[in-house]
């Protein structure tokens, strides 16, 4: 294979390459780095930095040189720019932290890092994580003078899906071979199935949280999002492991090579089927799209049962009352006196902070934060905050006794395909949106989204599989054995 066609491979197979120095890592990143120039109208990218990245590849080609490179060196990612990152800003998409540069690298950065992973730029999301369509995203991408949201590859008039949509639009596009993302309430599974690409959110405290700008503290998670299974199985065994006193949620469990259990058949796994997530709601093309990949399971050797989750439908109002609650204490620190924006012009240290949080918070950062401070206030505490946790509660129970039943569940990942950029604009329908990923999220699961083919006007569809705490590999194994079956996740944009 030539250069030209490097962003065709799997990252296994780059990474590959790269070590038996068939290509260089330089030459990797030169050919990504054209490619996402010569898209730039995606506004996938909030920063780039050439320099940095080649100075990273060429460390990356000395140490192949020296035999001592590490499994995924110079394979060209991107990052969620969410992640605190040295040598690149990180705005997490907001006004507040345009420009800012941290002094260090956030620990899943360092991990990929570590591993030879080189960085060709951070991209976009919606402001601080909060959002599903990616337009809520307060600063310009790289090459445009004002902010717009990241394009979805497959049809550019259509949102990538949020938050993380530059990490899904960039990946679709082949702009990096993989990239981070987080997850808090559907940020990695949602856009992944916009963009027609595989993605996972490991068991809530399984990736750590360090240096990852935080949103919502007890659900936020890191992840990974690349075109198949096998890859995101290959950057989720580097992603995952504890992390020690850096943070207080990172579970002491051993690393795991979730590439282990790739090569099983899944004959006799058995695939639960809510009812709640096949009922009204869910459109006619995703149906009938996620009619067929579960078929495709059941000639694998895999059984279909039907299993409850009762508390569901409430995932959607617990969610937008613990999440806000959590984002309103969250970015109480960004005040203008520690770091980030300051107004230029105020009377004092009131009209400071005051002035400071209206200029720099978008429109729904600051919603959020005026829903979160309500729950969280006298009197309402207990209406609000404490009833949504207790729903949470019987939610993680529903899964709890659905998982007596069967080994993973899958449903749909959104209602629809991607929708309309400016379509989904008021806060209700566009929350509503989410109603199929907040559970695992709030269960703190591990679910991943794989693309299971096409729905209204050719646009992918993904399929969600959610599994039990600690079962990412039976997740990743029952994605690969059914993209080794089909060619749902070989489909791309006509762009491409
Ligand atoms: N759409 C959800 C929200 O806006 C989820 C976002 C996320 O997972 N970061 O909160």
């Amino acid at each position: 294979m030539s250069t030209p066609d490097l962003h065709q491979l799997g990252v296994a197979e780059l990474a590959a390459r790269i070590r038996n120095q068939q290509v260089s890592a330089v030459e990797a990143a030169q050919h990504f780095l054209q490619r996402a120039k010569a898209q730039q109208a995606l506004g996938a990218f909030l920063a780039m930095d050439e320099d940095v990245t080649l100075a990273q590849a060429r460390a990356q080609d000395a140490a192949v040189a020296a035999g001592t490179a590490g499994p995924l060196a110079g394979v060209p990612i991107g990052h969620k720019d969410v992640f605190v990152t040295r040598d690149f800003p990180t705005s997490a998409a907001s006004r507040m932290l345009q420009g800012y540069r941290s002094p260090f690298d956030a620990t899943v950065v360092a991990r990929l890092a570590d591993a030879g992973c080189v960085t060709l730029g951070k991209l976009s999301c919606d402001e601080f994580a909060m959002g599903n369509g990616n337009e809520s995203t307060a600063v310009p991408p790289v090459g445009a003078s004002t902010a717009q949201p990241a394009l979805n590859p497959w049809d550019t008039s259509r949102v990538p899906g949020g938050s993380s949509g530059g990490s899904a639009a960039a990946v679709a596009a082949r702009l990096v071979a993989a990239a981070t993302g987080t997850d808090t309430g559907g940020s990695i599974r949602q856009p992944a199935a916009f963009c027609g690409i595989t993605g996972i959110k490991p068991t809530y405290g399984r990736a750590s949280r360090y240096g990852m700008i935080a949103y919502a503290s007890s659900l936020d998670q890191a992840g990974v999002m690349a075109h198949s299974a096998q890859d995101c199985a290959l950057l989720l065994s580097l992603v995952c492991g504890p992390d020690g006193a850096r943070d207080a949620t990172s579970l002491d469990v051993p690393e795991e090579n979730f590439t282990r259990a790739l090569g099983n058949g899944i004959e006799g796994l058995r695939i639960g089927i809510p009812t709640e997530f096949f009922g009204e709601g869910l459109h006619d093309d995703v149906r009938a799209a996620l009619d067929a990949a579960l078929k495709e399971y059941e000639k694998l050797g895999a059984t279909l049962v039907p299993v409850q989750l009762p508390h569901s439908p409430l995932a959607v109002p617990a969610y937008y009352i613990i999440s806000p609650a959590e984002a309103s204490s969250n970015l109480s620190r960004l005040d203008g006196v520690r770091y980030g924006y300051r107004a230029p012009e105020y009377t004092d240290l009131n009209d400071m902070y005051k002035k400071t949080r209206s200029q720099a918070f978008g429109e729904e950062v600051q919603r959020r934060i005026m829903i979160g401070t309500y729950v969280l206030s006298e009197g309402y505490y207990d209406a609000y905050y404490l009833k949504a946790q207790k729903i949470r509660r019987l939610i993680a129970n529903d899964f709890q006794a659905a998982f007596q039943q069967c080994d993973v569940i899958a449903g749909p990942v959104a209602p629809s395909v991607a929708w309309k950029l400016g379509t989904l604009s008021d806060p209700v329908s566009n929350y509503l949106a989410d109603v199929f990923t907040l559970p695992a999220s709030l269960a703190g699961l591990p679910a991943m989204s794989l693309p299971a083919g096409s729905g209204a006007e050719g646009l992918p569809v993904g399929l969600q599989l959610i599994g039990n705490y600690f079962q990412e590999g039976r997740l990743l194994q029952a994605a690969h054995r059914l993209q080794l079956a089909t060619d749902f996740h070989l489909r791309a944009p006509a762009t491409r």
